[in-house]
């Protein structure tokens, strides 16, 4: 009887337990994917970040039809409604299997729970793999079998996961039968049609491609190039990564394939301990699962008192903050979908230290614009900058956003691409304008003092202790 891949978080063909399980089965295979607006909305998904999704279910369903299995995309308004529509079509199909990798989020998990349940009561199985980690979910445990909380134990752990397992990627599956006709584009959703132009090529070939050239171009020096905004110094994959049309497994192994051919190239190294941070938070996510209820994960830290937001809520959304490595980077989130790792971090801790706002309000912001929001990565880098989180940046060492511009964008390149009001300055004060007395046309003063607000927050934070 015909087996049924419902994608989700996993938009590619390469490398895809769920649809190589269903393949392997020996019977007719169909597709799914639900488009779900209002789920969407309620989860804080971006623009960018939908029209990345729809285009890329878009190119899987070329992919898919090329195998000869036919994709179905439905648009519902929410996991609820895909769960009904999920059921009409497996009667419809007479589907006696349903094939998923899995997901964590909260109601993620809520949704495959029920969908079980649902689908046993018509006699329908459901199968699941853990598919989001190069590890999988749960495996990398300490010597009690407790889930880590710290990253640096956890990268120990995972590393010898990686030897002893050998984790291999998965082939594409052989066609299944003949060629079809492949589906078109889903229509873009209302509330999702305002989107940035595409931060990366579309689909699984062009990923592969973006991640052997990163690999041969600029691995080895990701060590030295990764903490400047200004270099192309990291691999922009993190498009890809988040809406699973790549998969940390193919990035672990293309990795290793690299290194050895190129030994010496530690950056390489340095790179893929990023995809073991990403397993990192995946794992926090799992075994922790109130971060994705919106809880800090010290939950002593629910008892501070965050300013007001209001006027400076929006100038930082806007980068109008008066410090311009903050705008800089702000303006780069709104105008590409995209924000340099090093300035996420600036910009995360500026607006829970400096201006002491919650670091949910700042997590939202960046989901509803990031192309590469992802609820795992977005919430361990936002609770790592407020201190709230696991393995987090200590309270009272707060970045200097002025010292980290000298440092990391020293000659103000990247300043001058996104605040061009500060273009003609010179390479020392176009980190701190307002150390002049007046600040060029058109730009504001800071709408905060960098040092007594970051005394302010240490003495916060430090109440909580007394
Ligand atoms: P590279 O440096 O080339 O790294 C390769 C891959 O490793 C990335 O694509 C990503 O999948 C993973 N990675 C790298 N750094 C981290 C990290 N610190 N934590 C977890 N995974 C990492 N990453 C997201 O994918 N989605 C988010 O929504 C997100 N929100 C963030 C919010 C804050 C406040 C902070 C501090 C970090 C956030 N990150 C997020 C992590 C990181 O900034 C991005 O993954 C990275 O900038 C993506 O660019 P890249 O692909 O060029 O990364």
């Amino acid at each position: 009887m015909p087996q049924l891949v419902w994608f989700r978080n996993d938009l590619r063909v390469a490398d895809n337990p769920a649809l190589v399980a269903a393949c392997q089965s020996g019977e007719a295979v169909e597709a799914c994917f639900f488009v779900t607006p209002d789920q969407w909305q309620s989860h804080d998904l971006s623009p960018a970040r939908a029209a990345l999704m729809l285009d890329h279910v878009e190119a899987l369903g070329q992919r898919l039809a090329g195998l000869g299995i036919p994709l179905h995309i439905v648009e519902v308004a929410d996991f609820e409604a895909s769960l009904s529509t999920l059921e009409t079509l497996v009667r419809d199909q007479s589907i006696n299997t349903v094939h998923i990798n899995e997901e964590y989020g909260v109601n993620e998990r809520r949704r495959d729970k029920a969908a079980h349940q649902r689908l046993q009561a018509s006699g329908v199985t459901l199968h699941k793999y853990r598919d989001q980690t190069v590890a999988p979910v749960g495996a990398v445990l300490t010597g009690q079998d407790q889930p880590y909380s710290v990253f640096t134990p956890f990268s120990r752990r995972w590393w010898d996961w990686v030897e002893q397992n050998h984790p291999q990627t998965l082939a594409i599956p052989a066609p299944h039968n003949a060629r079809l006709a492949a589906p078109p584009r889903p229509a873009t959703p209302n509330g999702f049609g305002d989107a940035p132009p595409a931060l990366v090529r579309t689909g699984e070939d062009a990923a592969h491609d973006a991640l052997q050239a990163f690999l041969e171009e600029r691995g080895a020096r990701y060590k030295e190039d990764r903490d400047f905004p200004a270099v192309d110094g990291t691999s922009l994959l993190s498009p890809y990564l988040a809406s699973g049309i790549l998969s940390g497994r193919q990035c672990l192994q293309a990795g290793l394939d690299a290194l050895r051919q190129q030994p010496d190239a530690t950056g390489i190294r340095t790179w893929l301990n990023e995809i073991c941070w990403r397993d990192f938070y995946v794992n926090i996510l799992y075994h922790f699962p109130r971060v994705s209820m919106h809880r800090a994960f010290k939950p002593e830290t629910e008892a501070l008192t965050w300013n007001d937001a209001g006027e400076t809520l929006t100038a930082w959304q806007e980068g109008r903050t008066g410090i311009p490595i903050v705008d800089a980077a702000m303006r780069q989130l709104r105008q590409t979908g995209w924000m340099h790792n090093r300035l996420r971090m600036v910009a995360a801790m500026f607006l829970s230290k400096n201006l002491f706002l919650d670091w949910r309000l700042g997590e939202a912001w960046f989901m509803r614009n990031l192309a590469d929001g992802y609820l795992a990565s977005n919430n361990g880098g936002w609770q790592w900058s407020a201190s709230t989180g696991t393995d987090a940046a200590p309270y009272f060492r707060v970045f200097n956003p002025a010292t980290q511009s000298e440092r990391f964008d020293p000659r103000g390149d990247f300043i001058r691409q996104y605040v061009p009001e500060l273009r003609d300055l010179d390479n020392k004060r176009i980190h701190n304008p307002a150390a002049g007395g007046t600040v060029p046309k058109g730009y504001v003063r800071p709408i905060v003092d960098l040092k007594s607000s970051r005394k302010e927050a240490i003495a916060r934070f430090q109440a909580l202790k007394d």
